[in-house]
């Protein structure tokens, strides 16, 4: 999010109906670049995991020994993926970090003893909170209920000692035996995979290594099977993790969906996906809407990092937002998302409807029909009846936001609003954030300023300016001429009321306004 225009900062990527784009690519956690992305469609995934998950059961079956190691970073079951050299790479990466953070931990207990004071080496740490999978991550934060799409997990094991040379393995067989036999095993692997010369010699494969190839193997095997079999597959999208893809994946096989069919949007912060719903009802026995949009907040951390002023100023996520690594504060976008919809829908503004939220994904009604999403405001070319309409029905929001969700925008424009059934319906709003926010009248004049300009060169005579439109929605009596004094009296509103917070520990409940905003009515 660029704080300093919306306009500007065009955030949608992909144009249109993108279940023809070619070019949605698979995002790993750690950033794949695109050229190692392979194709296959959303459903062909899906069944993938299924495959994935029953060809691991079959093969404990096959052969039980095996598999002593049931933990450490590697294998942990079903959501691990191994398709690409890279991410094996990664693995091992991942690994070899892990060890170093373990040889940082012990430096560091030794160095502080029993000080009483004591000095943290975290900054040194390879790998972060939010990288590792510690179990506490798994739990969803926002929902203390049962979980029903949650990954079984096996039995949670207690963190690894540090004790012994990093590789510690749990396994009751020895160490140069089982290496052997690993390697031997390696024979299983389908004949066009590649796995060196390792079995002539005497290799010994450590039983994550072996377990890594193991996957890999498999995963390549099908894939080659899949390309071959299903060229017309090649269209769609790897556009979500691994652990994203068996959220969804769940979602299907627990009949709440029905089909995700494509991608709808591509965007910098999320991923937009079509469904059908499903039969079956949520947990609050909602009904699910016949046609559903998948929002999914990307795990990639970057791009939220600039969105922080957002929610760390937001009173109502403050306590939480101090507390909590980066995976989590996406989790918080989506809520707050969710949240702001909610208030919305009940204040009877056109807005999707939120069926479900699943960690970072989000489920909500569709705005469309048969699969093609409503255009956004800055794509359809209205009449001047119908613009002249929906500049009013934005007005209206835009008070309605305010006084009755005490809401603004904050990255309201023609991208964020969708043309659909001869009204204009809001959508994005994981930003939206309290009038009383730091820079909550910042946000409202930005967005004044987007809407009075698009609704101005739409040939709405009528439409307010930047200033008048900024006083008519929030019933604030700013006076000033020009653009630079009228700002500078909204931040010394907003300081005005942190000032009050400072001083009195609490938010004036509104800017106090001379009466209430005037309606502006067609
Ligand atoms: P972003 O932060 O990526 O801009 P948005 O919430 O604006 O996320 O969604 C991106 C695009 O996906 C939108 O411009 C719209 O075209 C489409 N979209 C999002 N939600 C819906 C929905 N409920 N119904 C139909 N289309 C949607
Ligand atoms: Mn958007």
């Amino acid at each position: 999010m660029d704080p300093v225009g919306v306009a500007a900062a065009a955030p949608e990527a992909g144009p249109g109906p993108a279940w023809q784009s070619k070019n949605i690519y698979f995002q790993c956690p750690w950033g794949t670049p695109k050229t190692t992305s392979i194709s296959c469609s959303l459903a062909d995934v899906m069944s993938e995991q299924l495959a994935k998950e029953l060809q691991l059961e079959e093969e404990n079956a096959a052969f039980p020994e095996v598999v002593a190691v049931a933990e450490g970073p590697f294998i942990t079951g079903e959501n691990v993926d191994t398709s690409s050299d890279l991410m094996l790479a990664q693995m091992l990466q991942m690994e070899f970090d892990r060890e170093y953070d373990a040889q940082l931990r012990r430096e560091e207990k030794k160095f502080n003893g029993d000080s009483k004071v004591s000095i943290s080496f975290e900054n040194y740490r390879k790998v972060h909170p939010f990288d590792s999978d510690s179990s506490e991550d798994e739990v969803d934060w926002q929902d203390t209920r049962h979980d029903p799409y949650r990954a079984d997990k096996p039995t949670i094991t207690p963190k690894k000692g540090f004790i012994g040379k990093g590789k510690d393995i749990t396994t009751k067989h020895d160490e140069v035996v089982c290496g052997r036999k690993n390697t031997a095993r390696m024979e299983n692997f389908a004949p066009e995979f590649q796995v060196g010369d390792g079995i002539g010699m005497d290799l010994k494969l450590s039983n994550q290594v072996f377990n890594a190839l193991k996957q890999h193997a498999y995963s390549e095997e099908r894939r080659s099977a899949r390309l071959h079999e299903k060229k017309e597959h090649s269209t769609a999208e790897k556009a979500v993790d691994p652990k994203t893809r068996l959220l969804l994946y769940k979602m299907v096989s627990g009949g709440m969906l029905e089909t995700i069919t494509g991608c709808i949007s591509t965007g910098k912060e999320s991923v937009v996906f079509h469904a059908y719903g499903g039969k079956s009802a949520t947990e609050e026995d909602k009904v699910i809407p016949p046609e559903c949009a998948i929002k999914v907040f990307k795990t990639t951390l970057n791009e939220f990092k600039n969105r922080d002023k957002y929610i760390k100023d937001d009173y109502r996520f403050k306590d939480r937002f101090s507390k909590l690594n980066p995976r989590k504060i996406i989790r918080m976008w989506a809520e707050k998302e969710m949240h702001n919809l909610t208030r919305m829908q009940n204040a009877g503004i056109p807005c999707p409807q939120v069926v479900i939220l699943k960690k970072h994904v989000l489920v909500m009604s569709f705005i469309g029909q048969d699969q093609v999403p409503a255009p956004k405001l800055k794509d359809v070319k209205l009449n001047s009846e119908d613009m002249k309409k929906a500049y009013y029905q934005v007005l209206n929001m835009m008070q309605q936001l305010y006084k009755e969700c005490n809401l603004v925008h904050a990255d309201l424009s023609e991208y964020n609003m969708l043309w659909h059934d001869g009204k204009v319906w809001l959508i994005d709003v994981s930003q939206s954030v309290e009038p009383t926010h730091p820079h909550g009248l910042e946000f409202l004049f930005r967005d004044c300023r987007n809407v009075s300009q698009f609704f101005q060169k739409g040939g709405v005579v009528e439409a307010l300016n930047e200033r008048e439109l900024f006083n008519a929605v929030s019933g604030l009596n700013i006076t000033a001429e020009n653009e630079v004094d009228f700002q500078a009296e909204i931040e010394a509103l907003e300081k005005m009321n942190e000032d009050h917070v400072q001083n009195h520990g609490k938010k004036v409940s509104t800017f106090s306004t001379d009466g209430d905003p005037p309606i502006y009515n067609e």
